[in-house]
């Protein structure tokens, strides 16, 4: 037997890689399986170029746990190691690379350093108190041997005879790792890390129904117990996209969103050899109001084996809300997130998959217009956001980002500006383009713009006060207002320009009345001419506030959410009810009456509420009694 103590500078290397992946303990079991499939990969290459001549046989990687011994073992029937390998792997380069990985990140927030690739086979002593690998190379009349370490430097190599070929790494569980002795962690482990290694991975066993035919050759349902298989080792996204179904990335989706009802919109099938290698598929998914709760759903891997759900810094921040899968060696995975956001390949990486998306969606546009108007609801939130926070995806959305009317009637942007070019500019020539955030709420309004001719568009997603302050920046001479807003009432009561009914001094006269019943912190009375038939009065909003309020809800500018509300009530002077209002001698009923219109000016658009609304109904019901 061979005694020694690893190549090692530092003495208490263990306790120190324990204490440095505190966070992170399980992913030894990532890295001991990837240097399974390795060795299995090796040996079937090997093979595949008549290097190896024997039988690769039973590939399969096996995980077993022994409660009472208390180890974990993982098996391989790869191509093994001899004695001077592992003298050479594992003695020497491995510690090394384990021990430059400690040193690299000595004092940093480890925390911020994802897949700890790279330290490998020595990240088994975070959750063991001894190691025993056991080994015989695939070479002609090689030995088995076995290697032990307990957590010290010293180690003992030995030859021990072995039948099979390849490799069984023994971990005797530190009494403060027992969870790893649990059925049901370890399986979650493997599912989470394996799943979609390429060699098959055991671990215990499941009971399936199977059919036989029993002596008299009639058939029956047997129970049978087998070995249960974690991973699939042929995922969607290794396989070439002319070999695949739609109805394949479907249950592919299904597969990686078990949870998940909801069908993915269309899916990309990424795949790049040059100058970096990637491949993945993302799909889109249908985007929910609270996108929040949608994000990190992107599963990053690195040769089939799982690293991290948070892409943030791989992908632009748009993408994140997509799903799906990306796959790539080139991706640095042991460096901190903001060396990552720096890097040159991810940021290459990046710019690939934001033109692929692009690609994809413009291809859609382009040649099934229609499917993708049906699917624009689900899609425009994830499309206005790329477009807000990606210049580039902003110029290649520009073609296919579409806008929506109140008819349901779909437009691009240069289309849009055609339609309604002739009839809806301003004192400044701008195009005003009048939209709705919420048909129902607004609906007084809807009516009244249809009513004159004008187009109402459709923009009711969370962001779209962000949306479109960009496009007024985007497109030339384009102004948006929202069809409560001060502007668009302005804009489509134009026409009316009608001589007023009250003299200046019965508006003066007119205006306190008002205000008494009014918060003047939040409401400025203003007469307009409009015709006989429009309200009495109603609620107006500057729209440049609200979009501002609106934004700062979302987050960013605080001190904004903090300012009042700034609303306009629009007095239309020509109207009945405000003519008698001034005849009205006496004045608890004119009270009355101001309150109870000014009150149907707020429920129009939806502002009356708890105590207001009570007393609003008990009024309106006492008007009857009159
Ligand atoms: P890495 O896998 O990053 O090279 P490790 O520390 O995990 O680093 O492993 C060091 C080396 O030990 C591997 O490169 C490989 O040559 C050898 N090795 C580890 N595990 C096995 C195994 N199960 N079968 C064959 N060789 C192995």
């Amino acid at each position: 037997m061979q005694k020694g103590k690893i190549n090692v500078q530092t003495e208490n290397i263990f306790p120190i890689i324990k204490k440095f992946l505190y966070s992170d303990h399980e992913i030894f079991l990532r890295e001991l399986i990837s240097n399974a499939v390795d060795a299995t990969q090796k040996l079937r290459t090997l093979a595949s170029v008549g290097d190896f001549k024997g039988e690769v046989g039973d590939a399969r990687i096996e995980v077993k746990i022994d409660k009472k011994a208390k180890t974990l073992t993982v098996s391989d029937h790869g191509i093994g190691m001899t004695g001077e390998e592992v003298e050479q792997y594992i003695n020497q380069i491995a510690f090394s690379s384990a021990e430059e990985w400690i040193n690299k990140y000595k004092g940093k927030d480890v925390s911020q350093v994802i897949g700890h690739f790279g330290l490998g086979f020595y990240s088994s002593f975070m959750v063991a108190s001894k190691v025993e690998l056991h080994s015989k190379s695939y070479k002609k009349n090689s030995k088995g041997v076995k290697w032990t370490c307990d957590g010290s430097p010293e180690f003992t190599l030995e030859e021990k005879p072995r039948k099979t070929r390849g490799t069984d790494v023994v971990l005797h569980i530190a009494d403060d790792s027992a969870e790893f002795l649990e059925e049901d962690r370890v399986h979650g482990l493997l599912k989470k890390y394996c799943k979609f290694l390429p060699v098959e991975i055991v671990f215990g066993t499941e009971e399936e129904t199977v059919k036989e035919k029993d002596e008299k050759g009639e058939e029956k349902e047997v129970r049978i117990t087998k070995p249960r298989v974690i991973n699939n080792t042929k995922p969607a996204w290794t396989q070439r996209p002319n070999d695949l179904k739609e109805e394949d990335y479907k249950n592919f989706y299904r597969e990686l969103y078990p949870l998940t009802f909801d069908e993915p919109l269309f899916n990309i099938h990424l795949n790049v050899d040059f100058p970096f290698t990637l491949t993945g598929i993302l799909y889109f998914p249908k985007v929910k109001q609270n996108f929040e709760v949608q994000r990190d759903k992107i599963q990053l891997y690195s040769n089939q084996v799982f690293v991290t759900d948070s892409v943030e810094g791989i992908v632009p921040d748009f993408l994140t809300l997509l799903h799906g899968v990306l796959d790539s060696p080139d991706i640095p995975l042991n460096v901190s997130r903001s060396f990552l956001q720096s890097d040159n390949n991810v940021k290459k990486i990046s710019a690939h998959i934001t033109k692929k998306v692009a690609d994809k969606l413009e291809d859609i546009f382009n040649e099934k217009r229609e499917e993708f108007e049906s699917k624009w609801d689900d899609i425009k939130i994830f499309i206005e956001y790329g477009m807000i926070s990606d210049d580039k995806f902003r110029e290649r959305a520009k073609k296919f980002c579409l806008l929506k009317n109140t008819d349901g009637k779909f437009f691009t942007l240069d289309e849009y500006r055609d339609h309604i070019k002739t009839q809806q500019t301003d004192k400044d020539k701008k195009v005003i383009h009048i939209y709705t955030s919420n048909k129902e709420e607004q609906h007084a309004f809807v009516e009244a713009a249809k009513e004159k001719g004008y187009d109402v568009l459709i923009l009711d997603t969370p962001i779209d006060s962000h949306f479109v302050n960009m496009l007024e920046t985007e497109l030339e001479n384009a102004s948006f207002v929202r069809v409560d807003a001060e502007v668009a009432d302005k804009l489509i009561n134009k026409d009316d320009e009608l001589p007023s009914k009250l003299s200046q001094e019965q508006k003066d006269k007119l205006k306190p009345i008002l205000e008494k019943h009014l918060d003047v912190k939040q409401y400025q009375v203003a007469f307009e001419n409009l015709s006989e038939s429009e309200q009495p009065m109603m609620i107006t909003q500057p729209e440049f506030m609200r979009r501002m309020k609106d934004m700062s809800a979302l987050g960013g500018m605080n001190y904004m959410g903090n300012l009042p509300n700034s609303y306009m009530l629009v007095v239309n002077s020509n109207h009945r009810l405000i003519g008698s209002l001034l005849n009205e001698e006496n004045e608890e009923l004119r009270d009355k009456q101001v309150k109870q219109l000014i009150d149907l000016a707020l429920l129009a658009k939806n502002l009356l509420k708890g105590e207001n609304l009570t007393r609003f109904v008990q009024r309106s019901v006492d008007l009857f009694n009159c």
